[in-house]
């Protein structure tokens, strides 16, 4: 028992009973884990929708971006299925607080890349930030945490100012791309574009669904002099 612990000894036997007595459970699944060292069961591990757009050189995700913003490559690392394992993940980082499975599917991330042979490298990993009530309400940038998880992994550095949102953007639900684009065009500004010049960087997200928003960051992250800029989501959603 801790020195530090304000338990008193029954407090803290019962706390530790209660770990063995009542099981964590599965974000993907939803079944009993006796583990606590991941969110997800081997199960749900293994059977993860992986797009493997990272481990062939012309991604497909890429295409979604040809003619509307000069990158290197994107890549989205799972199908999002509605009420598949990838859904009950993003929901669980997204609306429950749950900051450790960000971290966790953002270091699943990182050894997907190491595992690609010809995935390359980027300098520094920028993820898209949040507007300033919406990271208010949540408490945390998503993105960021990703990014944070595949940087502890790949051992390369994350940018987390490197644009700020600067206004909040209308529902895109309803909304042609044309009028996506032009909602998101204009909310982004470089704070911190020095640091960045001439390097090469990786704009994060948790999900590609248009594109719109990654479009609207990556253009100005290309604004830096000397930048070449690739893009990745955990997952990839057909708009519908
Ligand atoms: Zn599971």
């Amino acid at each position: 028992m801790p020195t530090t612990s304000r338990l008193s000894l029954p407090a803290y036997a019962l706390h530790q009973l209660s770990r063995l007595v009542y099981p964590v459970f599965c974000v993907g699944c939803g079944n009993p884990m006796h583990a606590l060292t991941q969110p997800l069961c081997g199960n749900c591990l293994r059977l993860l929708p992986a797009t493997h757009s990272e481990r062939v050189s012309n991604s497909p995700i890429t295409n979604l971006f040809a003619g509307r913003l000069p990158i290197q490559r994107a890549d989205a690392l799972l199908f999002f299925v509605s009420g598949g394992v990838v859904q009950h993940v993003i929901h669980a980082f997204k609306y429950k607080n749950r900051q450790d499975v960000a971290r966790f599917m953002g270091r699943w991330m990182g050894n997907l890349l190491l595992q690609a042979p010809h995935y390359p490298m980027p300098d520094a990993l920028v993820p898209l930030p949040l507007y300033r009530n919406k990271l208010k309400k949540r408490g945390y940038n998503q993105a960021l945490l990703l990014a944070e998880g595949m940087g502890e992994v790949l051992q390369i550095p994350v940018a987390p100012v490197a644009v700020m949102r600067t206004r909040h953007t209308e529902t895109q639900t309803r909304k042609s791309r044309i009028d996506r684009w032009l909602n998101v065009a204009e909310v982004f500004d470089l704070n911190n574009a020095d640091q960045l010049a001439g390097k090469k960087l990786l704009l994060v997200d948790d999900v590609i669904t248009t594109g719109a928003t990654m479009e609207a960051c990556g253009h100005q992250l290309l604004r830096i002099p000397g930048v070449s800029l690739s893009l990745i989501s955990l997952a990839f959603a057909h708009s519908v």
